[in-house]
């Protein structure tokens, strides 16, 4: 065909409406928080910057005005497995959808042009460094294109996390399709890389539209570490059995170490991390993809792309550094809306480590002061006595009234004590001890233990041996995190770890402040309570038909190489298990059954469900 040629337009069904489409193709039955409003701002041709956190519903707000303006939505992606999965999901519901990338077979890449060449697609999904390709742009330039959506927009500002520079290059864009929407999305919030964007991508003049962050269905909760494997393998088999999750680790090593335990006690994980042999990696990211059920132990080498929508839990056996990624690790749980779990052990030596790490690091001043505040924003998170959420949001600028009700604090407040006076031991025990030992060693001073090391130092003999016999060894390491934590003590970097005063202890030492300290593990509430309210979706759902209609799913889903949430959402699995629809028309009624879906996947769930009903 020549350059030009008029494009034969093989079926031009007319365009539906936004609501329609949500109905129809997708099966919802309402838009949700600030997708109406983006979808008309950009129905109307207007450029839009869309801030949502994970799980928001960010794809829809692309996805519908791309079906119902005339032409392609091009939607620029980072990631592969990010591209495809959606690319899968779209095509499930009806949609004609492709992606370009570089390690597609040349068959594939030249038929998706051709599909794109004679306007058949609805959405084309496209790494950046596409767009850096003269012959691409001019056969967008022939195309008739209904919007561009950047996906992961931070990946343009060096100060976002996953920097990308082919995403500088999307300034294109702008100049060379001007009267094109542009929308530019993204999970993350901080003000920096927002007016990166606005500046790289050219859209001082697009509306903006900031929902708000909270991910009310995740239930955060910090255990005081004990065992931490152990607690974790709890954690697991009472609240999350058969679920799919991650476990963050800081090391490689303790990634494979942990991912071994958890196997060798029946629990389905493997390992993820960067020194693993890429196809190891590869096999192992797919299988927690297209399987039910796996949990991936690993660095935070494991990180975007991961939009599996039922990832159940995630926990962390060691700090993360800051609570920007703390958010962000944690929001892989519960895509879907449905209730999930962020769990973190957190004990002494995190609080010591951290600290350590923090006096290396060499910064200059100015940074140097701006990671310690990161710093103590993580650990004041786990000391917190107050809701958890409050915490997080107010540390993105989001104030609440009242407590959420969905985390360990608001469930089971924490017992508190006045411990000013086990405080100014615990720092008088630093002090004369020459501030270069210890919280272990220290604890031995205070409880008076005649160990071999404390009497060849001579410290059997000061004032402060054995002057807090009131508390247990245990409960003075929880003292000492705690004023670790508080920046009260800090941790000698280069050497054993020992502790020293700060200039902030001094109020508390001569007396003039007082200090509230938590007692680990003596919630006042009782007890079992968060057993019972467990953050499971199918708790107290009939557990046989679930696992039934999960089957069903799986099978098709192999049958297709996709992964099941593809085939329909765990959202959508409860509500037949709630409804047990027995007739098509029941099952269409459902959240999520469109009308694609419900002609192609009906007949097999309604098979399960009326053999159920038998
Ligand atoms: P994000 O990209 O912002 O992380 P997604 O676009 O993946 O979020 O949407 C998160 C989940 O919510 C998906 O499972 C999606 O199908 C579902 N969802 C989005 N909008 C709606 C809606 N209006 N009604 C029901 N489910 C929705
Ligand atoms: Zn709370």
């Amino acid at each position: 065909m020549e350059r030009g040629d008029a494009v034969p337009v093989i079926s031009a069904p007319p365009l539906p409406e936004p609501l329609a489409a949500l109905r129809q193709v997708w099966g919802y039955h309402g838009f949700r928080h600030e997708q109406q409003a983006v979808i008309e701002h950009v129905m109307a041709g207007g450029d839009a910057l869309v801030l949502m956190p994970t799980g928001g519903g960010k794809s829809l707000c692309y996805q519908i005005p791309a079906l119902c303006r005339a032409g392609v939505g091009l939607v620029i992606s980072p990631l592969i497995a990010l591209m495809e999965d959606q690319v899968a999901a779209l095509t499930a519901a009806g949609v004609a959808a492709a992606c370009l990338h570089s390690a597609l077979p040349a068959g594939e890449m030249a038929q998706t042009l051709r599909r794109l060449d004679r306007r058949e697609l609805d959405l084309l999904y496209v790494a950046p460094e596409r767009l850096a390709s003269e012959r691409f742009l001019a056969l967008l330039d022939r195309a008739q294109i209904a919007l561009f959506a950047i996906d992961e927009a931070h990946c343009v500002s060096q100060w976002g996390h996953d920097f990308r520079p082919d995403y500088r290059g999307l300034a294109v864009l702008e100049r060379r399709y001007a009267h094109v929407p542009r929308l530019a999305l993204t999970a993350t919030a901080d003000g920096a890389t927002r007016r990166d964007i606005v500046a790289q991508l050219g859209l001082s003049a697009a509306r903006q539209f900031v929902a708000s962050f909270d991910r009310p269905n995740i239930r955060y909760r910090v255990v005081a570490k004990k065992e931490a494997r152990r607690q974790l393998l709890d954690f697991i088999t009472t609240e999350h059995g058969g679920d799919a999750g991650i476990v963050y680790c800081l090391s490689r090593r303790k990634v494979e170490e942990v991912a071994a335990f958890l196997a060798g006690a029946g629990i389905n994980a493997l390992p993820y991390h960067a020194g693993l042999d890429p196809a190891v990696r590869q096999a192992h990211q797919r299988r927690f993809r297209i399987e039910e059920g796996v949990v991936m132990v690993a660095t935070i080498a494991f990180g975007m792309g991961i939009d599996k929508p039922n990832v159940r839990f995630v926990a962390h056996l060691d700090l993360p550094k800051s609570l920007e990624a703390y958010y962000q690790e944690t929001g892989r749980a519960g895509r879907d809306g449905l209730p999930a779990s962020a769990w973190l052990a957190y004990g002494l030596k995190d609080a010591v480590l951290l600290r350590q790490l923090m006096g290396q690091s060499g910064a200059a001043p100015e940074q140097a002061r701006l990671e310690r505040h990161k710093l103590d924003a993580m650990l004041g998170y786990c000391e917190s006595v107050r809701c958890r959420r409050q915490v997080l949001l107010d540390y993105f600028g989001e104030h609440r009234e009242a407590g959420c009700g969905n985390c360990d604090l608001c469930l089971a407040p924490a017992a508190s004590f006045d411990g000013t006076e086990a405080a100014q031991k615990a720092l008088s025990a630093a002090y004369r001890t020459g501030q270069r030992y210890g919280a272990a060693y220290l604890a031995e001073v205070l409880v008076g233990r005649q160990s071999e090391r404390v009497h060849r130092a001579g410290h059997d003999a000061l004032s402060i041996f054995g002057i807090g016999q009131e508390l247990q060894s245990a409960e003075w390491l929880s003292v000492f995190r705690q004023l670790i934590a508080f920046g009260l003590l800090d941790v000698d970097a280069a050497g054993t770890g020992g502790l020293f005063l700060t200039e902030a202890s001094r109020p508390l030492l001569r007396g003039e402040q007082r200090l509230n300290l938590r007692r680990d593990d003596q919630p006042t509430g009782r007890k079992g309570r968060q057993g019972a309210n467990r953050a499971a979706p199918a708790q107290g759902l009939d557990r046989l038909l679930w696992d039934r209609l999960r089957a069903c799913r799986l099978a098709l889903a192999r049958a297709q190489g996709v992964p099941p949430y593809v085939i329909f959402h765990d959202a959508t699995l409860l509500e037949m298990v709630a409804a047990r629809p027995q007739t098509s028309g029941d099952l269409a009624r459902l959240s999520g059954v469109g009308v694609r879906k419900l002609e192609r996947y009906g007949e097999a769930f309604l098979a399960v469900l009326r053999a159920d009903a038998a």
